[in-house]
């Protein structure tokens, strides 16, 4: 069923066979991106074969990296509603403001997307345990697939995780560790524990197929928005597999003849005190250092280091975008503000991109005519106490 003819690797451009389990690129410590016969998935999949399709990210099966797409595992992940904002439209006097509500993924975030495909990859290559350093909602997706799949999942978790992320991991049968430091620190315990019990690794970026689960939020986005990509996306970016991802599918859907050339305006935003990638984006770097004592109340925001920052930062300059900071106060009032407005209980890192909207808007950097997509990842339900802080 699937296209997929390699890996290469994003910075050298080596070819890796795709039938193999692999990590990262051997030669440079950096992603493989999955590759396909575009030619080939062109003389079978058209448009408007869609309609008939269930309303689930399984519909793009044809360019995700299933062999057998029996395999996939399924709760009902994806295709989730991309909302007018009316009223905050109004507030704003932007016409046209449209919010995609991750919230409504299984486990409440599209991490969903990515997990569901590495997970069903890994199974379809033999792996039977897995495993994840994790401060917040991977853990989640991962264990309820692994659980769905009746595979064996350990979770590595900063031990000031808020207990809503820890019950959930309990709860969807994972091995929780509790690690006294941050995500970081998680990460090294992980790969000791992985190495030692040749447990396979889902880690951010550190297996090719995360992010084919992330880019059928750009497929997404080009069909509900009847083909014509919107003029600025702001996205809340931690390991930006989702920016990478749908920067992707939009080439993607390019050598499929599915949309033009118009590119949208990428915009990572982040946290004041983790901000990596503005930081580079703004000194000219093409990669970036990791963040001392990275503190944020937006756990999806709290990556230091990213292995895609040399991605990131080339598709922000590639689509004339930018990057940008903003403190816990304003994210955390702005997820308020599109919570109360639209009826979505927002997450702090979907807050995070309404801020940084009313910023770039005020300084003239969007027009108000112009189309704009700002992404809730998650639901507000994990964070029970970040609203103590106003
Ligand atoms: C993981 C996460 C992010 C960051 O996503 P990336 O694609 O890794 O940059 C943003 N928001 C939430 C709620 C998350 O869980």
């Amino acid at each position: 069923m699937s296209n997929m003819t390699h890996l290469e690797c994003s910075l050298c451009g080596r070819h890796y066979d795709a039938d193999e389990l692999h990590t990262l690129c051997p030669d440079c410590q950096r992603p493989l991106l999955v590759r396909y016969d575009f030619e080939a998935v062109k003389k079978t999949w058209d448009r408007e074969s869609l309609q008939t399709r269930e309303p689930d990210m399984w519909r793009y099966r044809e360019v995700l990296p299933l062999r057998d797409a029996n395999m996939a595992i399924r709760l009902g992940e994806g295709y989730t509603p991309l909302l007018h904002a009316q009223r905050l439209c109004k507030t704003l006097e932007m016409p046209h403001i449209f919010i995609k509500d991750e919230g409504l993924n299984p486990t409440g975030s599209f991490k969903a997307r990515g997990l569901c495909v590495a997970i069903a990859r890994a199974l379809e290559l033999g792996v039977m345990e897995i495993i994840i350093p994790s401060a917040g909602n991977a853990a989640g997706a991962m264990s309820a697939y692994a659980a769905r799949a009746g595979m064996k999942a350990h979770v590595f978790m900063p031990k000031d995780v808020p207990s809503s992320f820890l019950q959930e991991c309990r709860a969807l049968g994972a091995s929780v560790t509790l690690v006294d430091g941050n995500i970081t620190d998680c990460g090294l315990e992980a790969k000791e524990k992985a190495e030692q019990n040749n447990w396979f690794s889902l880690s951010t970026l550190k297996e090719p197929y995360r992010i084919e689960g992330k880019k059928t939020m750009g497929y997404e986005l080009a069909e509900q928005l009847n083909w014509q990509l919107p003029d600025v996306i702001i996205y809340p970016t931690g390991g930006g597999t989702g920016l990478i991802g749908m920067w992707k599918a939009f080439h993607e859907l390019e050598q499929l003849s599915w949309i033009d050339s118009h590119r949208p305006r990428m915009v990572a935003v982040q946290a004041e005190g983790c901000a990596p990638i503005p930081r580079a984006f703004h000194a000219g770097e093409e990669y970036a250092e990791p963040w001392e004592n990275a503190r944020t109340v937006a756990a999806g925001l709290r990556v230091p280091l990213a292995l895609g920052d040399f991605l990131i930062l080339r598709i922000l300059r590639e689509s004339n975008g930018t990057a940008l900071a903003v403190s816990d106060r304003a994210l955390v009032e702005a997820q308020m503000r599109m919570s109360s407005l639209e009826g979505i209980f927002a997450c702090p890192e979907g807050g995070a991109t309404l801020a940084a909207l009313e910023i770039l808007r005020k300084e003239g950097w969007i027009s108000s005519e112009e189309r704009v997509v700002l992404f809730n990842t998650g639901t507000g339900l994990k964070y029970p106490d970040v609203s103590e802080m106003l």
